[in-house]
Protein backbone atom coordinates (compact mmCIF):
# COMPACT_ATOMS: atom_id res chain seq x y z
CA UNK A 1 0.00 0.00 0.00
CA UNK A 2 1.35 3.59 -0.80
CA UNK A 3 2.00 5.85 1.51
CA UNK A 4 -0.62 8.44 0.34
CA UNK A 5 -3.31 5.85 0.77
CA UNK A 6 -2.75 5.35 4.40
CA UNK A 7 -2.26 9.23 4.85
CA UNK A 8 -6.03 9.35 3.34
CA UNK A 9 -7.26 6.99 5.44
CA UNK A 10 -6.08 9.43 8.32
CA UNK A 11 -8.53 12.22 6.53
CA UNK A 12 -10.98 9.96 6.79
CA UNK A 13 -10.68 8.61 10.60
CA UNK A 14 -10.65 12.44 11.36
CA UNK A 15 -13.64 13.49 9.51
CA UNK A 16 -15.35 10.36 10.65
CA UNK A 17 -14.65 10.61 13.96
CA UNK A 18 -14.84 14.47 14.19
CA UNK A 19 -11.59 14.70 15.21
CA UNK A 20 -10.39 18.68 15.73
CA UNK A 21 -8.31 19.16 17.91
CA UNK A 22 -4.22 17.99 19.21
CA UNK A 23 -3.30 15.66 20.92
CA UNK A 24 -5.80 13.32 19.02
CA UNK A 25 -8.13 11.90 21.44
CA UNK A 26 -7.13 8.17 20.74
CA UNK A 27 -9.71 6.40 22.24
CA UNK A 28 -12.54 8.94 21.43
CA UNK A 29 -10.92 7.66 17.58
CA UNK A 30 -11.59 4.23 18.86
CA UNK A 31 -14.93 4.18 20.27
CA UNK A 32 -15.91 6.64 16.72
CA UNK A 33 -14.53 3.56 14.55
CA UNK A 34 -16.93 1.56 16.64
CA UNK A 35 -14.13 -0.74 17.67
CA UNK A 36 -14.88 -2.68 20.59
CA UNK A 37 -12.26 -1.86 23.08
CA UNK A 38 -11.38 -3.57 26.18
CA UNK A 39 -9.00 -2.37 29.05
CA UNK A 40 -7.13 -4.96 30.81
CA UNK A 41 -8.29 -4.19 34.19
CA UNK A 42 -12.11 -4.65 33.13
CA UNK A 43 -10.78 -8.38 32.24
CA UNK A 44 -11.06 -11.15 34.99
CA UNK A 45 -7.34 -12.06 36.50
CA UNK A 46 -6.28 -14.78 34.42
CA UNK A 47 -7.15 -13.12 31.56
CA UNK A 48 -5.35 -9.98 32.44
CA UNK A 49 -2.46 -12.66 32.96
CA UNK A 50 -3.19 -13.94 29.47
CA UNK A 51 -2.92 -10.45 28.09
CA UNK A 52 0.14 -9.48 29.91
CA UNK A 53 1.87 -12.37 27.96
CA UNK A 54 0.96 -11.04 24.47
CA UNK A 55 1.60 -7.45 25.35
CA UNK A 56 1.92 -5.38 28.44
CA UNK A 57 0.67 -2.21 26.06
CA UNK A 58 -1.67 -3.05 23.86
CA UNK A 59 -3.06 -5.80 20.98
CA UNK A 60 -5.76 -6.70 18.56
CA UNK A 61 -6.86 -9.63 18.40
CA UNK A 62 -9.59 -10.21 15.96
CA UNK A 63 -10.87 -7.02 15.22
CA UNK A 64 -10.78 -6.44 19.40
CA UNK A 65 -8.64 -3.62 20.93
CA UNK A 66 -7.33 -4.91 24.56
CA UNK A 67 -4.88 -2.18 26.35
CA UNK A 68 -3.50 -1.92 29.37
CA UNK A 69 -4.53 0.88 31.47
CA UNK A 70 -1.81 0.61 34.21
CA UNK A 71 0.54 0.89 31.18
CA UNK A 72 2.93 3.87 32.74
CA UNK A 73 4.06 5.10 29.42
CA UNK A 74 1.18 6.96 28.51
CA UNK A 75 2.81 8.74 24.82
CA UNK A 76 3.78 5.86 24.04
CA UNK A 77 0.54 3.87 24.15
CA UNK A 78 -1.36 6.59 22.17
CA UNK A 79 1.32 5.43 19.21
CA UNK A 80 0.65 1.31 20.52
CA UNK A 81 -2.95 2.51 20.23
CA UNK A 82 -3.10 3.91 16.59
CA UNK A 83 -0.81 1.19 15.19
CA UNK A 84 -3.65 -1.19 16.30
CA UNK A 85 -6.52 0.72 14.37
CA UNK A 86 -4.21 1.15 11.73
CA UNK A 87 -4.18 -2.92 11.40
CA UNK A 88 -7.98 -2.70 11.40
CA UNK A 89 -8.92 0.57 9.16
CA UNK A 90 -5.77 -1.03 6.43
CA UNK A 91 -7.69 -4.45 6.90
CA UNK A 92 -4.23 -6.60 7.16
CA UNK A 93 -4.86 -9.78 7.68
CA UNK A 94 -2.08 -11.93 9.55
CA UNK A 95 1.71 -10.32 10.43
CA UNK A 96 4.11 -9.43 8.26
CA UNK A 97 6.92 -6.83 8.56
CA UNK A 98 4.59 -5.00 5.53
CA UNK A 99 1.75 -4.80 7.60
CA UNK A 100 4.21 -3.38 10.34
CA UNK A 101 5.45 -0.65 8.72
CA UNK A 102 2.05 0.16 7.60
CA UNK A 103 0.48 0.59 11.06
CA UNK A 104 3.53 2.21 12.12
CA UNK A 105 2.94 4.90 9.86
CA UNK A 106 -0.47 4.93 10.54
CA UNK A 107 0.48 5.78 13.39
CA UNK A 108 2.69 8.16 13.22
CA UNK A 109 0.86 10.47 10.66
CA UNK A 110 -2.63 10.44 12.41
CA UNK A 111 -1.03 11.29 15.74
CA UNK A 112 1.31 14.31 13.85
CA UNK A 113 -0.44 15.20 10.52
CA UNK A 114 3.07 16.37 8.04
CA UNK A 115 0.63 19.29 7.31
CA UNK A 116 -0.12 20.10 10.45
CA UNK A 117 3.54 20.37 11.51
CA UNK A 118 3.85 22.60 8.36
CA UNK A 119 1.01 24.86 9.29
CA UNK A 120 2.81 25.91 13.20
CA UNK A 121 5.98 26.01 11.92
CA UNK A 122 7.52 23.05 13.83
CA UNK A 123 11.34 22.70 13.51
CA UNK A 124 12.09 20.52 16.96
CA UNK A 125 11.40 17.48 18.62
CA UNK A 126 10.24 19.41 22.04
CA UNK A 127 7.39 20.95 19.92
CA UNK A 128 6.35 17.64 18.54
CA UNK A 129 6.59 16.01 21.59
CA UNK A 130 4.18 18.41 23.37
CA UNK A 131 1.59 19.31 20.70
CA UNK A 132 1.03 15.48 19.63
CA UNK A 133 1.55 13.68 22.91
CA UNK A 134 3.98 11.66 21.36
CA UNK A 135 7.54 9.97 22.83
CA UNK A 136 10.57 11.83 21.71
CA UNK A 137 11.53 8.95 20.24
CA UNK A 138 8.65 8.96 18.12
CA UNK A 139 8.85 12.56 17.94
CA UNK A 140 12.35 12.17 16.67
CA UNK A 141 11.04 10.02 13.91
CA UNK A 142 8.53 12.24 12.43
CA UNK A 143 10.68 15.06 12.42
CA UNK A 144 13.80 13.27 9.92
CA UNK A 145 10.50 12.14 8.28
CA UNK A 146 9.01 15.61 7.72
CA UNK A 147 12.19 17.04 6.37
CA UNK A 148 12.24 14.72 3.86
CA UNK A 149 8.37 14.35 3.05
CA UNK A 150 7.00 16.04 -0.52
CA UNK A 151 4.11 18.16 1.00
CA UNK A 152 3.75 19.67 -2.56
CA UNK A 153 2.84 16.39 -3.84
CA UNK A 154 -0.76 15.75 -3.04
CA UNK A 155 -1.47 19.25 -1.96
CA UNK A 156 -5.21 18.94 -1.24
CA UNK A 157 -4.90 16.06 0.40
CA UNK A 158 -2.69 17.94 2.86
CA UNK A 159 -4.67 20.97 2.86
CA UNK A 160 -7.60 18.68 4.07
CA UNK A 161 -6.61 17.95 6.71
CA UNK A 162 -4.90 20.85 7.43
CA UNK A 163 -8.61 22.32 7.67
CA UNK A 164 -9.54 19.48 10.09
CA UNK A 165 -8.28 21.45 12.83
CA UNK A 166 -7.50 24.77 11.32
CA UNK A 167 -10.77 25.35 9.64
CA UNK A 168 -10.41 28.90 7.50
CA UNK A 169 -13.41 30.78 8.69
CA UNK A 170 -15.42 33.71 6.71
CA UNK A 171 -14.08 35.83 8.48
CA UNK A 172 -10.89 35.12 8.20
CA UNK A 173 -11.30 34.83 4.33
CA UNK A 174 -13.04 38.09 5.07
CA UNK A 175 -9.77 40.00 6.42
CA UNK A 176 -7.51 38.52 4.06
CA UNK A 177 -9.60 39.96 1.19
CA UNK A 178 -9.66 43.50 2.68
CA UNK A 179 -6.18 43.52 3.91
CA UNK A 180 -4.70 42.22 -0.02
CA UNK A 181 -7.18 44.67 -1.27
CA UNK A 182 -5.07 47.63 0.30
CA UNK A 183 -1.92 47.12 -1.67
CA UNK A 184 -3.65 44.90 -5.08
CA UNK A 185 -6.51 46.49 -6.59
CA UNK A 186 -6.71 44.63 -9.73
CA UNK A 187 -4.36 42.49 -10.99
CA UNK A 188 -2.02 45.48 -12.86
CA UNK A 189 -1.73 47.24 -9.89
CA UNK A 190 -0.08 43.70 -8.41
CA UNK A 191 2.12 43.32 -11.45
CA UNK A 192 3.45 46.99 -10.76
CA UNK A 193 3.95 46.06 -6.94
CA UNK A 194 5.79 42.83 -8.24
CA UNK A 195 8.00 44.26 -11.09
CA UNK A 196 9.03 47.14 -8.57
CA UNK A 197 10.20 44.49 -5.78
CA UNK A 198 11.79 42.41 -8.68
CA UNK A 199 13.13 45.82 -10.28
CA UNK A 200 14.72 47.16 -6.39
CA UNK A 201 16.31 43.72 -6.20
CA UNK A 202 17.32 44.07 -9.36
CA UNK A 203 19.16 47.51 -8.88
CA UNK A 204 20.24 45.48 -5.02
CA UNK A 205 22.18 43.11 -6.97
CA UNK A 206 23.88 45.23 -9.43
CA UNK A 207 24.79 47.39 -7.04
CA UNK A 208 26.63 44.65 -5.07
CA UNK A 209 28.09 43.33 -8.35
CA UNK A 210 29.65 46.66 -8.62
CA UNK A 211 30.61 47.31 -4.98
CA UNK A 212 32.78 44.25 -5.21
CA UNK A 213 34.08 44.19 -8.98
CA UNK A 214 34.22 47.74 -9.98
CA UNK A 215 31.77 48.95 -12.36
CA UNK A 216 31.72 47.42 -15.87
CA UNK A 217 32.11 50.26 -17.72
ZN1 LIG B 1 1.32 -4.56 14.68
Amino acid sequence: MEQIEIIEKTLEVFKKCDVKTFPIDCLKIITGLGIPLYRYSDLPEAKIRKCLQVSNDAFTLQGVIFYNDKFPHKERQRFSLMHEVGHIVLNHEGESFGNEKEADLFASNILAPRSIIWHLHFNSVKDICETFNVSCMAANRILADYKIFPLWEHKNLHKNIRDCFFPYTHTTTKIATEKESDYYDNESDFLKVHRFIVGEEYIYSNTEYFHLHGSVF
